[in-house]
């Protein structure tokens, strides 16, 4: 199984998933042309996906959705909620999101998470044994999520801002405590509370995604979970808006390569 980004935060979302024959999209907040530009950096096309899934409808991860379905006659998965509120799709498929189901090669866990949006999912992608996490767009830690994020083989988590820089930041009042809510976004020591609750010791991925440009910065991300796990900073990743994240892959029967507790 392997795992990339077309890229992530507040200006457009976009990760693939593939195992075999599948070729899975999670969200597209990008244009076409800038799709098909992120597509061909990672050597895959559009005629390669098997279905694009949405998480829910804000525009940095649903704006593209419609357009690239329609221009390449993709199927689209989403929630029931989410289904009504993404515009312009011909025809959509509906998943239970309290129920796994299979996409190709793939078990798909929908993950209910709080935030903002009509019944907004993330998920836990599962293929030969292997098992992947994509979080974002979290607004609180439920104990389902810490649950069914337990024991991955990789994680792509939200890391969103730092509390003190959205706090003392540019940003309005009102917004403050829009992404400070429950049904906001994950600052940094949430997802470190949430990695703390979880199974981590056969991770061979940890990518952190959704950083804000304003409110957070790599650097800061990477020591934080860094300093919080007690793993290798080099080891980590974080996806960069614009330069999204190469292919990582996932291995069977490896040791975790995160040098953990070292
Ligand atoms: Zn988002
Ligand atoms: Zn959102």
């Amino acid at each position: 199984m392997r795992f990339a980004s077309l890229g992530s935060g507040s200006r457009g979302n976009s990760t693939l998933i593939e195992h075999g024959d599948t070729l899975l999209m999670i969200d597209n907040g990008f244009s076409i042309k800038e799709t098909d530009k992120r597509m061909v950096k990672l050597g895959v096309t559009a005629e390669d996906i098997s279905a694009i899934l949405v998480t829910h409808e804000h525009g940095d991860h649903a704006s593209g959705v419609a357009r690239y379905a329609k221009r390449y006659d993709i199927p689209v998965w989403a929630s029931h909620g989410t289904a009504r509120m993404v515009k312009n799709l011909a025809t959509i498929q509906i998943f239970n999101s309290h129920k796994p189901f299979d996409l190709g090669e793939f078990s798909i866990e929908p993950v209910l998470v709080p935030h903002d949006a009509r019944e907004p999912t993330q998920f836990v992608f599962r293929a030969n044994t292997l098992k992947l996490g994509v979080m974002t767009d979290i607004g609180s830690i439920t104990p389902h999520m810490a649950g069914v994020l337990t024991g991955c083989d990789a994680l792509l988590l939200e890391c969103n801002y730092d509390r003190d820089m959205l706090v003392n930041g540019p940003y309005p009042e009102s917004v403050k405590r829009r992404v400070l809510g429950h049904w906001g976004h994950l600052d940094n020591q949430q997802a470190i509370g949430l990695l703390e609750q979880l199974d981590i010791d056969k991770l061979q991925h940890l990518v952190l995604a959704h950083i804000s440009k304003k409110n957070n910065s790599h650097e800061l991300v990477l020591d934080s979970v860094s300093a919080a796990i007690q793993c290798d900073r080099a080891w980590l990743q974080v996806i960069d808006q614009d330069e999204g994240l190469a292919w990582c892959n996932i291995e069977k029967n490896t040791q975790s390569k995160n040098i953990l507790h070292a």
